[in-house]
C-alpha cells in the first residue's frame, strides 16, 4: 500500500472536521437559524437522499453530533459505523438524549428530547457489538469538535418500550 495513504486520509479528516465543526458554544445557543433543507428534515420528518448527508462518511476521531436545532448532544463520534446504507449510522447515543415513537409502519423514529426528527432506529442487523443501527439525517445533527459538558454516559435504546402515536410516517 502506498505510503502517502494514510498520510492523506488524516490530512483529509482533519480538513473535514474544520469545515463541518461547530465549537463548543453551539450547546449553548438554542434555537439555530435552519434552512428549509433543514426543515424538511427536522420539522416534517423528511428524509435526506441517500449518500448526500454532510455526515454519511464523516468520521471525526472526537467530538460529539448536536441536535442542529437545539444544540443538545446525541452521539459521541465514537457511536458512529459506517453502514453503507447512504445516512449516517451510530450504535448508541447519550443517555436520555433521544425519545422514540412507532410509527404506523411499524418503523421506530428517533427524535431529540426538543421533537427534532433524527431518523429511525433498527435492532438486530448484526453491524456492531451493540446490534443497533441509528439512521439518522446529516441535516439534524451538527458536528461539534468539542467534549460535550457534563459527565454523559452512552446508551442503546430499548426499542421494545417504542409506543405507537397516530402521527404522519415519514415515509420520504
Ligand atoms: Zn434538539
Amino acid at each position: 500500500m502506498c505510503k502517502c495513504l494514510p498520510f492523506l486520509h488524516g490530512y483529509w479528516t482533519r480538513a473535514q472536521e474544520y469545515t463541518y465543526s461547530a465549537d463548543a458554544t453551539f450547546a449553548t445557543k438554542p434555537g439555530h437559524a435552519l434552512s428549509a433543507e433543514e426543515k424538511h428534515v427536522i420539522d416534517q420528518n423528511g428524509t435526506e437522499q441517500a449518500g448526500t448527508g454532510t455526515y454519511n462518511k464523516f468520521y471525526p476521531g472526537q467530538g460529539y453530533f448536536a441536535c442542529r436545532k437545539c444544540g443538545s448532544p446525541i452521539y459521541s463520534a465514537q457511536a458512529k459505523f459506517d453502514s453503507g446504507c447512504g445516512w449516517p449510522a451510530f450504535d448508541k447515543c447519550f443517555t436520555g438524549a433521544i425519545k422514540m415513537r412507532r410509527e404506523l409502519n411499524g418503523r421506530v423514529e428517533i427524535m431529540c428530547t426538543c421533537g427534532a426528527h433524527l431518523g429511525h432506529v433498527f435492532d438486530g442487523e448484526g453491524f456492531t457489538e451493540e446490534n443497533q443501527r441509528h439512521c439518522a439525517n446529516s441535516r439534524s445533527l451538527q458536528y461539534v469538535k468539542a467534549k460535550p459538558a457534563g459527565e454523559l454516559t452512552e446508551t442503546k435504546l430499548d426499542t421494545a418500550s417504542a409506543l405507537g402515536q397516530a402521527h404522519r410516517p415519514s415515509y420520504t
